[in-house]
């Protein structure tokens, strides 16, 4: 095969030995003569896998009893509405720190009252707000942890006078995290712990019950914290290559191993934008993200920027188009993505500055 470095963002690379044994599970699931995709979800089998795999996501995240965690489908999408439906019953704030955080939002307005607190689109969500004040009668605030199409993130857990909800898509698993903090967590796992098809929720058990809305069975987080996500029947492949990747997390140390490697890997990428005069970077530099790396060409070389595309692909570098509303490029740095992918990108972006100067 074509050695390539892939730099998507979403879904995201998975580790080779993950794809290996999910390749393996294809064909014979445990030694029980089955495919994974064909193994009831009822079995001693299966249920060994879901436990493993809600295991290791407390293990990992350190998630105190205070909080279950559940898998679901639907995608992050629809844990937009989630939220709301499970905790808005007056009033919410939402940090708007780009087109998913926006999303959330506008989702919370169909049922309830929900604003924005305060939001970065007048500098195209370069940012991340500050020093806003957060009223002591919220419901609750939503923000987004990583914003995946700018390049911005909130790195720490911040200390909320209300319950705090984050979407944390596409930086779950790369730093540890204090639950304690949060009523709830929630993501696609496709950014940075598996394939499409299944989220992740984690979900602060005594917050849930005080709405009084009808809550619809499947709507309800309580259903599927009783059923263990079992209360229909789970995304089982997604599950299993979550499980294998969060294997692959813990052989590698952890969450606080991921966190080291990520910002080895993201400080490198930046020194590089910093450094290369044909490049500058888009996000505001207190907020980069070690998740989503967004750069443009620098004034004077917006002409160049095709033809480093092109460069960059006859070299083997995957995914790296900006997305269209910040234009550039950008490198998804999820876990499964390797110090020496990301110095096959510098390489690359070096010997385009010595083509050109
Ligand atoms: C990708 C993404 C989503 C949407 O996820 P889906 O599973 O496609 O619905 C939501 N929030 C963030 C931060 C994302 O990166």
């Amino acid at each position: 095969m074509k050695k390539v470095h892939v730099f998507n963002a979403g879904p995201c690379l998975l580790p080779e030995t993950v794809i290996n044994n999910a390749a393996a599970a294809l064909k014979d699931f445990k030694g029980t003569g089955i495919s994974v995709l064909s193994v009831s979800h009822r079995t001693k089998e299966w249920e060994e896998t879901m436990n493993e795999c809600r295991a290791l996501w407390k293990e990992l995240l350190h998630i105190p009893d205070t909080h279950e965690v559940v898998f679901l489908g639907g995608g992050a999408s629809l844990q937009f509405l989630y939220v709301a439906m499970n905790f808005l019953e007056k009033k919410a704030a939402y940090l708007d720190t780009g087109v998913w955080a926006h999303k959330a939002l506008k989702e919370a307005q169909g049922l309830g009252e929900a604003y924005a607190i305060a939001c970065s689109k007048d500098k195209n969500y370069n940012y991340i707000p500050k020093g806003y004040d957060i009223p002591a009668d919220l419901d609750y605030l939503h923000i987004t942890t990583n914003n995946t199409i700018y390049g911005t993130e909130i790195r720490e857990d911040m200390d909320c006078p209300v319950p705090l909800i984050a979407d944390m898509s596409s930086d779950i698993m790369s730093r540890p995290v204090d639950v304690s903090k949060y009523t709830l967590i929630y993501g696609g796992a496709q950014k940075n712990v598996g394939p499409a098809g299944v989220i992740f929720a984690i979900i602060r058990k005594d917050a849930l019950g005080k709405v009084s809305r009808y809550l619809p069975t499947m709507l309800d987080y309580r259903t599927h914290i009783d059923k263990e996500s079992m209360f229909n029947t789970p995304p089982v492949f997604s599950i299993y290559i979550m499980n294998e990747t969060l294997k692959w997390i813990k052989s590698m140390g952890g969450v606080e191993a991921m966190e080291r490697i990520d910002r080895e890997k993201a400080d490198t990428l930046y020194a590089e934008i910093d450094r290369n005069s044909l490049f500058v970077g888009t996000a505001a530099k207190e907020d980069r993200s070690r998740m989503n790396v967004c750069f443009v060409m620098a004034p004077g070389y917006e002409s160049l920027q095709d033809e480093f595309l092109t460069f960059a692909k006859e070299r083997g570098m995957v995914g790296i188009k900006g997305h269209r509303s910040v234009g550039g490029f950008r490198a998804s740095l999820y876990n499964a993505c390797t110090l020496d992918d990301v110095q096959a990108l510098v390489d690359c972006m070096r010997e385009f500055e010595t083509l050109k100067k």
